[in-house]
């Protein structure tokens, strides 16, 4: 049995998936906010839970918003703050007695999509979450890329190319930077984009539907969007050349951008035909805690 966890900043969510990658058990635990003993004590508890009620042992795997340093082996670049610095991998497998894999979750998200989601059978899957932030992964050969500073894949924070026809305004991003790709292409980022030309305040799936129902202003925002997007998506394709790329977070919902992106992004990409397919995820919020389970691929 391979065991996934998905360690969010609100909930802890645990599966047991069989040989054939079905989800046979899954447990859901609120996070302990900004208690570090009190979240390795819950993870603790959930794999004895899941390994007593399924009368088996399993390899453990777990996704995390950060990463793990390459100075020491605390934890960098993650959003729930109290995991920051702390020697996670190195703690729980003290405390499962075990190897335990870890891993970004935008990179489990991809590496569940390439094992039997959307990617499945391509040789390189590119995972591109487009939700409260932007994140990416990579996978080669069902395999996490991770790279030598465990980036490999983030390219929320590249800036965002300048397109001919408009003039953007660089926007301060969280992370010191300005103009990063995340600030446009973020549900937030979409949202304030809106509001900037003139439109009402509205959420990211409220201006999908009133665009699909004719609103133009809000037609007008996704057609901005679909421009960033497929230009952002295209520098991707210049240097990893992906077989797929698929979408995950809350705006890859928008149905149209799987066929509006791939008609702008070939201007962009440095080939006479593109063979790189757009896709929607297959797992949906499941993809996080999949992945982490296929971390134990190899076993
Ligand atoms: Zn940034």
């Amino acid at each position: 049995m391979r065991i996934g966890i998905d360690l969010g900043g609100s909930k802890i969510e645990i599966v047991g998936l069989d040989e054939s990658g079905r989800i046979r058990l899954r447990r859901r635990r609120p996070t302990p906010q900004g208690d570090y003993p009190g979240t390795l004590r819950t993870i603790g508890e959930l794999v004895a839970t899941i390994e007593s009620e399924l009368g088996q042992k399993g390899t453990v795997g777990i996704g995390i918003p950060g990463t793990e340093s390459t100075i020491g082996k605390g934890i960098k670049n993650a959003n729930s703050t109290w995991l920051i610095g702390r020697p996670l991998r190195d703690d729980l497998q003290q405390l499962l007695q075990r190897e335990v894999r870890l891993a970004n979750d935008a990179n489990c998200f991809a590496l569940s999509e390439a094992i039997d989601g959307a990617g499945q059978g391509a040789a390189v899957v590119f995972g591109a979450i487009l939700g409260t932030g932007v994140g990416g992964g990579i996978v080669v050969h069902r395999q996490v890329l991770t790279g030598v500073n465990r980036i490999a894949g983030e390219w929320g924070h590249n800036a965002l190319p300048e397109l001919a026809n408009e003039s953007l305004l660089p926007r301060d991003c969280y992370c010191g930077r300005v103009g990063c790709i995340e600030t446009w292409l973020s549900g937030p980022g979409l949202c304030a984009d809106h509001a900037r030309h003139g439109g009402a305040s509205l959420t990211a799936e409220e201006i999908g539907a009133r665009a699909a129902t004719g609103d133009a202003a809000c037609d007008a925002t996704l057609q901005r969007y679909e421009r960033r997007l497929a230009s952002a998506l295209a520098q991707v394709v210049n240097i990893l050349d992906p077989d797929v790329i698929v979408l995950g977070g809350g705006l890859s919902n928008i149905e149209r951008l799987y066929h509006a992106v791939p008609k702008l992004w070939a201007a962009h990409i440095f080939s006479d035909v593109v063979h790189t397919r757009l896709l929607r995820n297959v797992h949906g919020d499941s993809s996080g805690v999949r992945g982490a389970a296929w971390l134990w691929n190899d076993h």
